[in-house]
């Protein structure tokens, strides 16, 4: 039998509509309409439209949207007065700087100067701390999507064996504690694991945020398995052209997995819906 297609555009689509009518709320009962900030340096055109489609994102749902866009020889001085402007700024509940930053520009030290109560893209070490030990934190959007396509067709996580691979703090690390917390058994694999098709055998849920296309084959898969798939991949099609695919082999792994994300529509459509609720939550937080 076929694996169930978790359609991550139509829970985007469900997410946002939330998002627009929480806004509607806070507007009616606050007068306060949620603001996120978007900070881009550089000209990277990946990152360029990935802010172009939060910034028409977030119009959409009824929010502020403040773009700034910097050039690729910003001082690190000169990023961090413009955070702390938007740290002061009381129209802007929620920063997000697009990263890969410019190589001269440490993301750590940028992302600690964000307050974690407008970080809604959850890197700042406090969230991240927050997280780990079960508090009221902003989670990294990725995983939140993922958590949110997961429990679509699965509610009950608990007790199940999660095989996360990929440790990045974006992506990897995030999802293994949501999963924690959701009281599955997780294992987080990387680069240096041994037999890891093996490892994947035994996972109920297996995340791949990895980054090499079409890496996980219907033989790494537990039959009825599910399957969420992360990775954003170019590769070229016969005729020269790019296509994306993901780290899974959808096709392949579509003839073992109880449950499979697609890509494009999986968890990349929730990335950004999921931004839009914690601008949101931090919006509400902040007014009350
Ligand atoms: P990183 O490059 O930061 O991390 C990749 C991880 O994969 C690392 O932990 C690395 O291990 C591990 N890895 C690499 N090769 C192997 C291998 N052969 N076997 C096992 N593990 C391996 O990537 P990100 O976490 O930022 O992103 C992962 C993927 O997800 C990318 O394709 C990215 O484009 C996509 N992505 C998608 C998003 C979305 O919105 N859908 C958002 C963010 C990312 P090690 O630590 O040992 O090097």
């Amino acid at each position: 039998m076929m694996a169930v297609r978790i359609d991550g555009k139509e829970l985007a689509k469900q997410v946002r509509k939330e998002v627009s009518e929480g806004v509607k709320c806070l507007k009616a009962s606050h007068g306060v309409t949620p603001g996120l900030a978007v900070v881009l340096v550089g000209e990277d055109p990946a990152s360029q439209v990935y802010v172009r489609n939060k910034v028409k994102q977030t119009e959409a749902c009824g929010m502020n949207s403040f773009h700034h866009v910097m050039d690729a020889g910003t001082s690190r001085k000169s990023l961090l007065s413009l955070i702390k402007a938007l740290n002061n700024n009381p129209a802007v509940h929620g920063i997000l700087v697009q990263l890969p930053l410019p190589a001269h520009l440490d993301s750590r030290d940028v992302i600690q100067t964000i307050d974690p109560a407008k970080d809604v893209d959850g890197f700042h070490s406090s969230n991240v701390g927050d997280l780990w030990t079960s508090g009221k934190s902003f989670v990294p959007c990725t995983p939140l999507g993922c958590l949110a396509l997961l429990k679509s067709v699965e509610p009950n996580i608990a007790g199940k064996n999660a095989v996360v691979i990929g440790r990045s703090n974006i992506v990897g690390r995030p999802m293994a504690a949501l999963l924690l917390n959701e009281s599955a058994t997780v294992t987080i694999a990387h680069s240096k694991t041994k037999d890891l098709p093996a490892l994947c055998r035994q996972a109920d849920i297996l995340v791949a945020a990895v980054g090499r296309p079409r890496m996980i084959k219907a033989d790494w898969v537990k039959p009825g398995a599910i399957v969420l798939d992360v990775g954003i991949n170019r590769v070229e099609i016969a005729d020269g052209r790019g296509r994306l695919v993901g780290d899974v082999d959808f096709e392949d792994v579509s003839t073992v997995a109880g449950a499979i994300t697609p890509v494009p529509g999986g968890p990349g459509p929730m990335t950004i819906a999921c931004l839009l609720a914690n601008t949101l939550e931090a919006a509400k937080r902040a007014v009350s």
